[in-house]
């Protein structure tokens, strides 16, 4: 399927990125071809990895070619190591972004952003859609602050199925399932609080306004009604939690729970704190492999390393 954030390369254009240039470097994407006109010396030495995808005779023949990659990605990567950089972008889009740090990830050139990554970053680090590319670009280039903020958000945020905004990007190896294991923690911990709510009430009593614990059934009831109101009565297993946990919280935090009496304490008592989500925030950590692997990601790149 066509991805509508893609913008279409030009087809079938030879772009000269060094004019004494003795190589010709073939990019194919589908129906569209493009070609750049590099010195194999200067290629050969800055891109490394590209010596496991092609032969030796090939490169004698003047000519390599590569399938799929995004033209423009390709192009950024081949200025740089020509010493192009007036005509590297000053800011780039997310999906521009994205293609380019896929790209550094196949070929481990992740190094040769290093004077251009803080200042590409500035755009979207408060944008609020594209989270899986961000995330992806985060992890590849190293930026821990922005990489932790994300991951927190997919946890807190995402849907059971998940929804394309979370899908249609690559995910880091690891981080797909420590998403998936924090977002049923998360949901297990809210579920948590009405089962211990009804639990105390039915095993001590919260009210002493009244001779015998009146008030308390008064409590229960309201509860359990307002939860079956919001569709969370009973409660359900985890894996058929489909809502976000962002969403399930909001919905917890509008459950009442009133007890009988006028003046009683318990006249109205809110059963999910306020802190609940920021507590839930605190609690989930990268593992420390993630923040190993993204700080020696940082320090090729030049983003500021973390102890989180
Ligand atoms: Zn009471």
């Amino acid at each position: 399927m066509e991805d509508p954030f893609r913008k279409p390369s030009p087809q079938g254009s030879v772009i000269r990125i060094d004019p004494c240039g003795d190589l010709r470097f073939k990019i194919t994407q589908k129906d569209n071809e493009v070609v750049f006109i590099v010195c194999s010396k200067t290629l050969r030495r800055s891109w490394k990895s590209l010596e496991w995808y092609h032969s030796p005779q090939e490169w004698t023949h003047g000519a390599i070619q590569m399938p799929f990659h995004n033209t423009d990605a390709v192009a950024i990567i081949l200025r740089i190591i020509h010493s192009q950089f007036a005509n590297i972008p000053e800011a780039l889009d997310v999906m521009d972004f994205y293609d380019l740090a896929l790209l550094t990830h196949k070929f481990d050139l992740a190094h040769l952003l290093r004077p251009w990554a803080k200042r590409w970053f500035q755009k979207m680090e408060d944008m609020n859609s594209f989270v899986g590319e961000r995330l992806w670009i985060a992890w590849e280039l190293g930026h821990c602050n922005l990489f932790t903020k994300l991951v927190r958000q997919v946890i807190f945020e995402r849907a059971s199925p998940a929804q394309p905004e979370y899908t249609r990007a690559l995910m880091p190896i690891g981080v797909h399932d420590f998403i998936d294991r924090a977002r049923r923690d998360a949901i297990s911990l809210l579920l948590m609080t009405p089962c211990n709510f009804i639990r105390h009430l039915l095993t001590s009593r919260r009210c002493f306004r009244e001779s015998n614990n009146e008030c308390d059934r008064y409590m229960t009831e309201s509860m359990v009604q307002s939860l079956t109101v919001m569709g969370l009565y009973p409660l359900p297993p985890i894996h058929q939690v489909k809502m976000s946990v962002f969403e399930l919280y909001s919905k917890l935090a509008l459950v009442e729970v009133r007890g009988k009496g006028y003046m009683h304490t318990c006249e109205s008592i809110k059963m999910v704190p306020e802190s609940a989500m920021a507590d839930l925030g605190r609690l989930f950590t990268i593992p420390a492999v993630m923040k190993h692997q993204l700080n020696e990601r940082a320090e090729k790149t030049g983003m500021p390393t973390n102890d989180f």
